[in-house]
């Protein structure tokens, strides 16, 4: 090879300076590889985290802005014939000409809206259904810092009306074990007294 002005063969000058570069993109290399795994990696939890919340049936909550000023209190007690409930919602909030009911909770959010709130918050939308002829399309839990809507999805009502049967059935039941093993509920239940089972 044809030596340049200095002297050096332009082949050695060249591979010299390619391999200068090569040390320079090896560690640029590794950290992008790590950049990749660490996205795939965040990938696979969120596909993960979204399959486990779908297979237990409950919508995930959306935070929303909650402009509480426009809410109105529910007077009264929403009134079911047809599957014997009854409850009232703490407000309930006209969209479009929906009626969206409200559940107040004085803690602050979770990271997911605990299942028997979900439930709770359904079991009015249900009720909602059942007075105005029309579901709602979500409903909202409003926790100390921040509002959640809740999608009210024909898996979260069918999950819903399942509950309510095996309530109708505990009721007539002669014995029925405890669902829980949590003694802070058990702390502010109203039959705390006359529970045999009671944790605390
Ligand atoms: S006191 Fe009895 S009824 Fe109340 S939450 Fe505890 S176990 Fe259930």
């Amino acid at each position: 090879m044809s030596p340049n002005k200095f002297g050096t063969p332009v082949r050695s000058a060249y591979l010299r300076e390619y391999r200068g570069r090569d040390t320079v993109t090896g560690p640029r290399l590794i950290l992008l590889a790590w950049a990749l795994i660490l996205f795939v990696g965040g990938l696979l939890v969120l596909r993960r985290s979204r399959r486990l919340h779908q297979q237990t049936g409950l919508p995930q909550g959306r935070v929303i802005y909650a402009d509480t000023g426009a809410w109105n209190r529910c007077e009264k007690p929403l009134f079911s014939r047809r599957y014997l409930l009854t409850g009232r919602p703490d407000y309930l909030v006209d969209d479009g000409g929906a009626k969206i009911p409200v559940e107040v909770k004085s803690t602050s959010c979770p990271p997911s809206p605990y299942r028997s709130h979900v439930l709770q918050l359904a079991a009015y939308c249900l009720l909602v259904e059942e007075e105005y002829g029309q579901p709602p399309p979500y409903g909202i839990i409003k926790y100390q810092d921040q509002a959640c809507a809740i999608e009210y999805t024909a898996p979260l009502r069918a999950e819903l009306l399942t509950l309510l049967a095996e309530m109708r059935q505990h009721l007539t039941a002669a014995d029925v074990g405890l669902s829980h093993a949590n003694p802070n509920r058990c702390r502010s239940c109203g039959y705390r007294e006359e529970c045999e089972e009671r944790l605390a």
